[in-house]
């Protein structure tokens, strides 16, 4: 498998470095509200990156850490009256459910801060021993940046404006992007962390976001693992800082391979928790969307390019139109699938180990291919849609039917993808010709090109069909 890695601004050939097993870490939620679907679409593309890698032939080890203890767990729980250990637990189990609900793989290992932090002490104690941090008077450890000289490798630092006179010491787990400056590794006992504080040999108190990561990776991936993973903004600070910790305390190259995750975007603007637009997979559920539509709409774009999810018309309504052709997407697939499998003779869906042995055949190799090259998600799908055009499943023989069936199946799984049961007759009868037009009628409607979208339905009618537009998509009534 190729990707693109950030480090050096190259596409590179995915090797294990053991020559056994692809190791890899993934930094993973902040569990202090739901995990929202824009950490969902980077968690989803780290999944298609490791069904990949597993349906190529490789063994995988997959370690994504859970951030239990930071500046935001400790303001949120306190603000609930919760024990952290309960505040964030609650918070965590949700972000299963969410994951088991979206067809996620589960990491190997899935290691919490607060459960590692002698680990973490260990590794600050090294680094001072070795001259690459410094205390201060409040009990507080700080990284001394400009004893790495490596440091800004990955953010291209070199290459940024930074602000004047930004070479002090930052207590915040989170700082802007122009700000270079010695950031904690300990932080000492402030009164408004309440009873979250731990001993050390600096004093009590607790560590520093960022040292988590690189003392979990230290413990369950080595000094040096193949691949490090998370969405662009954790860039810089926080890799970088990752970087500086782990080379300057272990010695070696911390990752080989660095794979950095585009943001999804809300009418133009990052989603996030603290700007308030963000939606949860349940939110979405509830507004009658299912599971694997959310996922299809979030694996859809390129993980090196931005994905708008909401639209917003003048008047400020929202809609979700990758969430609208998604649904119309999952039953054309479904259809074609369940043409092959009666045309194959076999009964029933594949399960994953099953599929890893499939073969690959012919029609839909150029499908998975695109996964292995560069995880070109979007390819993928255009690869399988024309062959859904181009082999009809009535014109194929059992054993050219199975192959397709097979081909299918792998590149179903390289997306995680799970079919919907189609059990309206009436869907199934619409003909193939007048869903597309009724599926380009939807896109001319999201672009506003009113005058396309009424030729279009006059078009769909002419053929014998009605579209209705309902809320949150569109529907395909016979004219009687
Ligand atoms: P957090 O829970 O904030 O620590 O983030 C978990 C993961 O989601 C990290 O890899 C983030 O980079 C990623 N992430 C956060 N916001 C977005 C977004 N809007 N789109 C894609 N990924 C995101
Ligand atoms: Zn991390």
């Amino acid at each position: 498998m190729r990707l693109y890695d950030t480090m050096s601004r190259e596409i590179r050939e995915l090797a294990p470095g053991d020559g056994k097993e692809f190791r890899f870490y993934c930094c993973g939620p902040t569990v202090y509200g739901p995990a929202h679907i824009g950490n969902f679409r980077t968690f989803l593309l780290q999944d298609v990156f490791r069904r990949t890698l597993e349906l190529s032939g490789l063994d995988t080890f997959h370690v994504r850490n859970l951030t239990d203890v930071d500046d935001k767990t400790i303001r949120d729980s306190q603000a609930e009256g919760k024990p952290l250990k309960e505040f964030t637990g609650f918070w965590t189990d949700r972000f299963h459910i969410d994951c088991s609900a979206l067809n996620m793989l589960e990491p190997h290992r899935e290691p919490g801060a607060v459960d590692h932090i002698p680990h973490q002490i260990e590794m600050i104690r090294d680094l001072v021993e070795k001259g690459h941090a410094y205390s201060s008077e409040d009990g507080s450890v700080y990284y001394k940046v400009s004893s790495f000289e490596k440091y800004g490798r990955l953010s291209r630092l070199d290459q940024r404006e930074l602000r004047a006179g930004a070479s002090n010491a930052v207590v915040n787990d989170e700082y802007e992007k122009d700000q270079v400056a010695d950031f904690a590794l300990w932080k000492g006992r402030r009164k408004e962390d309440g009873d979250n504080y731990w001993d050390s040999p600096w004093g009590e108190g607790r560590p520093g976001w960022h040292l988590e990561c690189s003392a979990m990776c230290r413990e369950y991936l080595g000094d040096s693992f193949d691949l490090h993973s998370g969405g662009v903004d954790l860039i810089f600070p926080h890799h970088e800082n990752e970087i500086a910790q782990s080379e300057a305390c272990n010695g070696a190259t911390m990752a080989d391979h660095w794979f950095h995750l585009t943001h999804l975007l809300v009418d133009g603007g990052k989603m996030s928790k603290s700007a308030n637009n963000f939606y949860t997979l349940t939110g979405l559920i509830e507004k009658g969307f299912s599971a694997a539509e959310v996922r299809f709409a979030l694996i859809c774009a390129s993980y090196r390019q931005p994905l708008n999810f909401v639209a917003k018309d003048g008047d400020g309504k929202e809609s979700f139109p990758a969430l609208n052709s998604a649904r119309q997407a999952l039953e054309r697939i479904a259809r074609y699938e369940e043409a092959l499998r009666e045309k194959a003779g076999v009964d029933g869906l594949p399960d994953w180990e099953q599929v890893k042995a499939f073969e690959k055949g012919e029609v839909f190799a150029g499908a998975f291919a695109a996964l292995e090259n560069d995880l070109n998600t979007p390819e993928t799908l255009g690869q399988v849609f024309s062959a859904i055009k181009r082999k009809k499943p009535e014109e194929m023989d059992s054993r050219e039917a199975k192959d397709a069936w097979q081909g299918l199946h792998i590149t179903l799984a390289g997306l995680g993808l799970k079919l919907p049961e189609l059990s309206s007759a009436a869907v199934q009868d619409i003909p193939a010709e007048v869903r597309e037009l009724a599926e380009k009628r939807s896109v001319a409607r999201t672009n506003r090109e009113w005058e396309e979208s009424d030729r279009l339905r006059d078009e769909i009618a002419a053929l014998g069909w009605e579209v209705k537009d309902g809320k949150e998509g569109f529907e395909l009534c016979p004219i009687n």
